[in-house]
């Protein structure tokens, strides 16, 4: 047998660039086609080869003068294209991702993120008319969010590359849906990050007061021109017909806003007591309870803090509880008061629940991760002295993807505890 060959070593590629010891000359501020361009650090280059779709301004290397809201080139520091994405002029996020491919973003590109991104709500929902169509980054459309309720389209311009281009983007959207109206809910705080105002108004066509959709048997009404959010929290709709499969005896839905949940639990439980501080949604929330003909549901109109505080003090007991409270914290500082806030909730919880009661509960705060969310969890059973199982973990609904590159669009926890004794 002839003895292994050497392997074939490749000869070595000519050096690119510069030799050593002389500095790069900056990338040109301008690409081939006039497109403004921006160079990003080897440290912003390798972020964006992992698949980032945020670069922060410390990784932009140089910058031409721009206005905010661009459509740029992004280069690495050699001057190799690498991509294309949206600019930001005052967000600490400059760059969002929109292509690796240098090819024109205009209506093409965005009308075809539209059609992708529907396609995969028909596939989930045959037949269904409210969903989220657009989750921002998820979908490959940074700073736009889209709801559809039915033939309304209630939409978020949320960072100032797609506030620059909102009728075009309102255009692209009704040629798809041919929707009655298109309501602008960019009345949201993130905008202040990009520098523009928080904005409420008819776009297109009418927008009736209120739309109605089904969640399994019941029926749900939300004001998209001015209720929360883009009307409804459609991230917990999946989990909305999931209660009520877990829904008996007497039940609580805290933080209840709609009654998303409560509806749900009243299906099956004997008695249910909805908890909500704003007083417009327990209006919201009584209409939806007499729509569906409900004669068990009761609304509270109280911080659930103190509600659950007295009813542990009453000696009250729950079958059945939901929590889903409002985001405890908006930036990392905050996210030791936030899991002292989900830990006093969740162990009133726990204390107020009679053996094999269920607890049903959510947090929509990025910050607070999974692995943390289960710790505090922990504590509140060991601090109730109940032992408690994990039944099911869950997340938003299928139609608020998860971008494997970007954690952030992973901020729905939720989960389905029983305490056994
Ligand atoms: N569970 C709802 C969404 C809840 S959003 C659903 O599935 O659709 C959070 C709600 O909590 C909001 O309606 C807000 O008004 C309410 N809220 C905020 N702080 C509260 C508090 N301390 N006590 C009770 N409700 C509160």
């Amino acid at each position: 047998m002839p003895p292994p060959s050497r392997p074939h070593r490749a000869p070595r590629p000519p050096r690119r660039g510069p030799r050593p010891g002389r500095p790069l000359p900056p990338p040109p501020l301008t690409g081939p086609d006039g497109t403004p361009q921006i160079a990003l650090t080897p440290r912003g280059a390798e972020r964006w080869q992992s698949g980032h779709p945020w670069i922060y301004r410390a990784d932009l290397a140089a910058v031409p003068q721009l206005t905010g809201g661009e459509v740029v080139r992004v280069v690495d520091p050699r001057g190799w294209f690498l991509g294309k994405a949206f600019y930001s002029s005052t967000s600490k996020i400059s760059l969002r991702w929109v292509s690796f491919e240098d090819v024109e973003v205009g209506p093409a590109l965005f009308g075809a993120r539209i059609a992708q991104a529907d396609a995969l709500r028909r596939a989930l929902y045959p037949g269904e008319s409210t969903y989220r169509v657009i989750h921002g980054e998820a979908d490959l459309l940074p700073g736009l969010v889209v709801d559809r309720y039915g033939d309304v389209l209630s939409v978020q311009f949320l960072v100032q590359a797609t506030e620059a281009r909102r009728e075009l983007l309102t255009d692209l959207l009704v040629a798809h849906f041919h929707p009655r109206g298109v309501m602008d809910r960019s009345d949201v705080h993130v905008r202040t990050l990009e520098g523009l105002e928080p904005r409420r108004a008819v776009l297109r066509g009418e927008v009736p007061e209120r739309v109605e959709f089904a969640e399994g048997l019941v029926r749900v009404s939300a004001d998209v021109q001015a209720g929360q959010k883009t009307g409804a929290f459609l991230d917990q709709r999946e989990n909305h017909e999931l209660a009520a499969g877990y829904a008996r005896g007497e039940a609580l839905d805290c933080f209840s806003y709609l009654g998303g949940f409560a509806l749900q639990l009243a299906t099956r439980a004997t008695k249910v007591t909805a908890v909500e501080i704003s007083e417009q949604a327990c209006e919201a929330l009584r209409r939806n309870v007499e729509r569906n003909g409900f004669r068990n549901v009761e609304v509270v109109t109280a911080n659930a803090f103190d509600f659950l505080r007295d009813a542990v003090d009453e000696g009250r007991r729950f079958d059945t509880i939901v929590l889903d409270p409002p985001s405890f914290a908006k930036n990392k500082d905050a996210i030791e008061s936030a899991v002292r806030g989900y830990k006093e909730i969740n162990l009133r919880a726990l204390q107020l629940l009679a053996p094999g009661g269920i607890l049903m509960t959510a947090s929509c705060t990025y910050h607070v991760d999974e692995e943390r969310f289960e710790a505090m969890l922990a504590s509140a059973a060991a601090d109730a002295r109940r032992r408690v199982q994990i039944v099911e973990r869950r997340g938003a609904a299928r139609d608020h993807p998860v971008l494997t590159a970007l954690r952030e669009t992973r901020y729905l926890k939720f989960y389905v505890l029983r305490v056994i004794d």
